[in-house]
């Protein structure tokens, strides 16, 4: 007998995470370099401060206001509003993601994507004791869409999970894309996960526009990104209320703290200063973009916070050289390709700078 009796197939695995370093300029998890402003760091102190007179109690477990607040804040990204009866909201939209997987997949089924996708998601698979299926996306990461619909036709997945944008390549999915998928998915739901949604070009529509046509679709988004609160863990859903209600059964009592409902709802009330931030970072990630490509490098086209680029025969040695230099990028994605997150302007200085050494070090 080993011990821990730890389930067979969860023994000698390393628990998920990127590489936490103590490292200057900071790349490598997309997070949004902007803190909360102090105006929106001391509207959510005064929020927690309120509602640590009541902390004997437990919280709301229906997140009442923090629904509608985030039903409204949906509304305003879409061309169909959104009811308080369509949104779930969980600890991160990790946690949002495994309970759609407890509640609609498990032993006997399958979860797919497209690879290359979210590398949590094999995770939430086994988690959920549910079989793991990727089929592959083409060269330029965009969808086959005859092949996308064999293969769901084909394995008949409990619950497909699309990024969008794609994390790590930043490719939103088109709107035929996700009918295609939710059409070929039956009674199957359709997971577009767009934890960064709200960093999107121009003219690239959410899928949210679409949640009236397709009654097994799901819209994740989350706050950890767009609006700087990863440390906070609020991630939530956009569905039909039956899919939000059905949810309800796998989670535990009481999954969103007081605290946590408290710090989302300032947050939202700061929606327009934190997004004019967004707006910021796209036209830095643009600006990225441009400067790779006249480096003469392979760039994916980005509606994300991040930029996938490459590619390098030994990967590997130019994210050493940039870490070596006091850059923290991600070591992520295809063969030969490496992942930066978008930070501010005198981050993403450090990096160019970082890169160019690196490059002319390693030619040589
Ligand atoms: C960052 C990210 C998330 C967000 O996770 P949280 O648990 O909400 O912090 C979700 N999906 C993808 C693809 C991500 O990259």
């Amino acid at each position: 007998m080993t011990f821990p009796p730890l389930r067979e197939e969860l023994r000698g695995i390393a628990p998920y995470g990127a590489p936490q370093l103590d490292v200057p300029v900071q790349l490598n998890v997309n997070e949004n370099p902007y803190p909360p402003s102090p105006e929106c760091a001391a509207d959510i102190a005064a929020a927690v401060a309120d509602a640590a007179t009541s902390l004997n109690r437990y919280p709301d477990r229906e997140f009442t206001e923090l629904r509608q607040a985030l039903a409204a804040y949906l509304s305003s990204d879409t061309t169909q509003p959104v009811t308080p009866a369509q949104v779930w909201a969980a600890n991160g939209s990790n946690e949002v993601m495994l309970q759609l997987l407890q509640a609609f997949a498990g032993p006997g089924t399958c979860a797919l994507s497209f690879a290359p996708t979210y590398s949590m998601y094999p995770e939430y698979a086994r988690d959920a004791m549910t079989e793991w299926v990727v089929g592959h996306r083409e060269d330029d990461f965009s969808l086959d869409l005859d092949a996308a619909r064999a293969l769901v036709l084909e394995r008949r997945p409990a619950v497909v999970l699309m990024p969008s944008p794609n994390n790590p390549t930043g490719t939103a999915l088109p709107p035929e894309a996700v009918a295609v998928l939710c059409e070929a998915a039956g009674d199957g739901i359709v997971v577009l996960d767009e934890a960064y949604g709200e960093f999107r070009r121009p003219g690239v529509p959410s899928a949210l526009d679409l949640l009236p046509e397709h009654r097994n679709l799901v819209v994740s988004r989350t706050m950890s990104k767009a609006f700087a609160l990863a440390g906070a863990r609020l991630g939530y859903l956009a569905a039909a209320p039956e899919i939000c209600d059905a949810i309800r059964v796998v989670r535990l009592p009481y999954h969103l703290s007081a605290v946590t409902q408290a710090t989302a709802l300032a947050a939202l009330r700061h929606a327009p200063a934190l997004l004019a931030r967004v707006a910021d970072l796209r036209a830095e990630r643009d600006e990225t973009v441009a400067w790779l490509q006249a480096q003469g490098l392979r760039v994916a086209a980005s509606d994300a916070n991040f930029v996938l680029f490459g590619t390098f025969a030994d990967r590997h040695r130019v994210w050493e050289g940039l870490v070596e230099r006091g850059v923290l990028i991600r070591e992520t994605g295809p063969q030969g390709w490496l992942r930066v997150s978008v930070g501010t302007p005198a981050e993403m200085t450090a990096f160019k700078d970082a890169l160019v050494d690196v490059m002319k070090e390693q030619a040589a």
